[in-house]
């Protein structure tokens, strides 16, 4: 398997809840190798930007404003097939329909606020890395 890249956002429910540590934790554990982390409050403007494909879906208003609500912690995760891999670890984007044991199923309350972002592609993992970091703030070799 090739090593890939992925982003990561624990999301403003995430940060409120304490659970940065938490969190952080089970993705090291997981073997996800963090290349670029930050703390940092979007704009409405900014979460708008970052979800575009979902604009004319109805929840759009509301994914943006929670996201943009709060602090949230982008990351840059590198591992063997990470996108796949964290996409698991995190679980369903509905934590009710999550798997036991999964970030969603453990710490997330609803579908809306649900802890964590995840690429779903290879070529998002990139595109929505370089949305947070210029290239020169992902650490090679971490
Ligand atoms: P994922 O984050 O699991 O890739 P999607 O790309 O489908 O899921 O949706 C992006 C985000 O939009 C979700 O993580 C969630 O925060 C929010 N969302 C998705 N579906 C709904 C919904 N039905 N109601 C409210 N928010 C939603």
């Amino acid at each position: 398997m090739a090593i890939e890249r992925t982003l990561a956002i624990l999301k403003p429910d995430c940060v409120r809840k304490g659970l940065i540590g938490e969190v952080t934790r089970r993705i090291q554990e997981a073997g996800f190798h963090i290349r670029a982390m930050k703390l940092i409050k979007l704009s409405k403007e900014e979460a708008e930007g970052f979800y575009e494909v979902h604009r004319e879906r109805p929840f759009f208003g509301e994914l943006t404003a929670f996201m943009s609500s709060g602090p949230c912690v982008p990351m840059v995760l590198e591992k063997d097939n990470a996108v796949a891999d964290y996409r698991k670890l995190i679980g369903a984007t509905n934590p009710a329909d999550a798997d036991e044991g999964t970030i969603r199923r453990l710490f997330a309350d609803s579908v809306g606020e649900n802890i964590a972002h995840g690429s779903d592609s290879i070529e998002n993992g990139l595109r929505e890395s370089a949305y947070f970091f210029a290239e020169h703030e992902i650490v090679a070799n971490g």
